[in-house]
């Protein structure tokens, strides 16, 4: 039976990138040896990373004085690497959800956070607006997609200070205006490799201006200067990741990805809003069109064990919503078909008729 593969992170990659991948790891460009056995420093892997930056820097429109690093240790490190390098007496963060609270935790180490706003109290169903941002912040935190919540900041937001946004899970889904941002990170296994690997798109000029020491391999300075080399990168994610980004490239870039999002996501929340046993969970204007979250209408809450059973033995993976939400949660990142996603609703369709 055919597979359609939902999950939120580790996530669904183009087939053609996964099986360039594992060529790689059989025999690394006719080398007779697999790219996991040779060296990172070895003739023939400097072009894959040099690829990469460039693939990256080109999608998004990267503008002179940004680098594009790459880092091991998953989006949970920069939660702690963003405030080492950049916070010096104040941060500002939005809290929109459990990732954003994650991030503020650890600058809370290394400085005042202020909390602009939060949607807690609501269990994170909508993004906060009109907020004050304090002048004097160092940055101003946020998260551009809640990967468990299912709401989006699809935009880049107006600030008097400079952003610093986790775009783990809608990174490289939609053009960027990068010179917002001192810095964009993203852990790469939403939507753009297997784990294993963070991208890093950071602005030279605000490195180096806090006070404090930074250990050597959590200074974004040692990974800049070292086009990350200063240690062994993570070369199989590294390389997933390049081609990733060239099948993106290929598709038409971030803008048609951009489109496909849309269509995706139209697709779905109409026929959650259509379909009677079923309905969404987030303020429509903030709904992600990355993770799609809907739970059942509460005369139905009785089906949910049932529609997931049915729905996973006509193929679909992963549609379990996340333990704080409930219900399910479509993931529909750059490598999510339509086919796939119409392939859902028909069973929402088809079960709803049984009922
Ligand atoms: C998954 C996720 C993380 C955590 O990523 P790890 O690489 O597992 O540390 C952080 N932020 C967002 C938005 C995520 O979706």
């Amino acid at each position: 039976m055919k597979k359609y593969n939902f999950n939120a992170g580790p996530s669904m990659l183009p087939r053609e990138v996964i099986e360039a991948t594992a060529a790689a790891c059989l025999d690394f460009e006719g080398s007779g040896l697999s790219l996991m056995e040779i060296s990172h420093r070895a003739k023939n892997f400097q072009p894959v990373v040099d690829k990469a930056v460039e693939l990256v820097k080109e999608l998004f429109d990267v503008p002179s004085g940004y680098s594009v690093i790459f880092l091991a240790g998953g989006a949970s490190t920069e939660f702690c690497r963003v405030p080492y390098n950049f916070l010096e007496k104040k941060a500002a963060y939005l809290n929109t959800g459990t990732w954003a609270k994650k991030a503020m935790k650890e600058a809370k180490l290394f400085g005042e956070v202020v909390e602009v706003a939060s949607s807690a109290e609501s269990n994170y169903t909508y993004i906060p607006k009109n907020f004050d941002i304090p002048a004097d912040a160092d940055y101003l935190h946020i998260t551009s997609n809640n990967t468990i919540f299912g709401t989006e900041m699809r935009y880049d937001l107006d600030s008097p200070v400079p952003l610093v946004a986790d775009m783990s899970s809608d990174i490289f889904s939609r053009p960027v205006d990068v010179s917002k941002y001192n810095c964009i990170y993203a852990g790469a296994q939403k939507n753009v490799s297997m784990a294993g690997v963070n991208i890093l798109i950071v602005k030279d000029d605000a490195l180096g201006k806090v006070s404090r020491q930074i250990p050597t391999m959590l200074d974004y300075r040692t990974h800049v200067q070292s086009g990350s080399m200063f240690n062994t990168p993570p070369v199989v994610p590294i390389y997933c990741a390049m081609k990733n980004l060239e099948w993106v490239k290929n598709q038409g870039g971030v803008k048609a990805m951009d489109k496909r999002a849309h269509e995706r996501a139209d697709l779905l929340y109409s026929e959650i809003e259509r379909n009677k046993l079923f309905r969404g969970t987030v303020k429509e204007e903030d709904r992600s069109l990355m993770n799609i979250c809907f739970v059942m209408n509460d005369e139905y809450k009785e089906l949910e064990a049932d529609f997931l059973q049915y729905a996973t033995d006509r193929g679909m993976v992963g549609i379990k919503g996340h333990r704080s939400v409930g219900g399910f949660r479509a993931s529909c990142y750059n490598a999510q078909t339509i086919e796939g996603v119409q392939a859902l609703i028909q069973c929402m369709k088809d079960f709803e008729a049984q009922h």
